[in-house]
């Protein structure tokens, strides 16, 4: 089974229950076995708010197909109470849960609502920190580098 790596983000609301909203329920995706980073602070990334994030990286195994995972994690997001995460202009917004699918094993997966590895995870060290600490030698198939190179790389 590939190992499947999620970002979790909240920046509205009670920061860290909303953190362990999303990782119980994604715990009972993955039959109780889920690994969990600690907990990163950090500034919006992208856009300007005055609410910084709190962001954990969480790795389970699953063989459900890519587009159902998205699924169910959209509706973990909407179970939370969070909406759209862009404003009417197309930018990003704050937001009660954010659930990003980093990777899934070594797929590389360019479909219209899931690309897979994300393609932003390289320039965000509020995924890189907290993924490099359940998986730091985990290899981007598309570049090659590890996830301490491309932390390394940001520094
Ligand atoms: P971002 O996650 O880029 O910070 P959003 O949460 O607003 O911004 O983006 C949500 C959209 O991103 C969803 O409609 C989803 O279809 C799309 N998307 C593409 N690739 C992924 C991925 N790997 N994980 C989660 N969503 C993705
Ligand atoms: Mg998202």
């Amino acid at each position: 089974m590939p190992a499947v790596c999620v970002s979790i983000g909240s920046n509205l609301g009670d920061r860290s229950a909303n953190l362990r909203f999303a990782i119980e329920k994604i715990r009972k995706l993955a039959d109780g076995r889920i690994n969990v980073s600690s907990v990163y602070e950090s500034e919006a990334w992208g856009y300007h708010s005055d609410n910084p994030f709190y962001n954990v990286a969480a790795i389970f195994e699953s063989e459900t197909d890519p587009e159902s995972l998205l699924d169910r994690l959209q509706n973990i997001e909407r179970e939370a109470g969070s909406g759209s995460h862009r404003d009417k202009e197309g930018n990003y917004t704050d937001r009660i849960l954010d659930i990003d699918i980093i990777f899934i094993g070594d797929k590389v997966i360019n479909g219209r609502r899931l690309t897979v590895p994300h393609p932003r995870m390289t320039e965000r060290d509020f995924v890189l920190v907290p993924v490099s600490e359940l998986s730091p030698e985990w290899r981007h198939p598309l570049t090659g580098l590890t996830v301490t190179e491309m932390l390394r790389q940001i520094k």
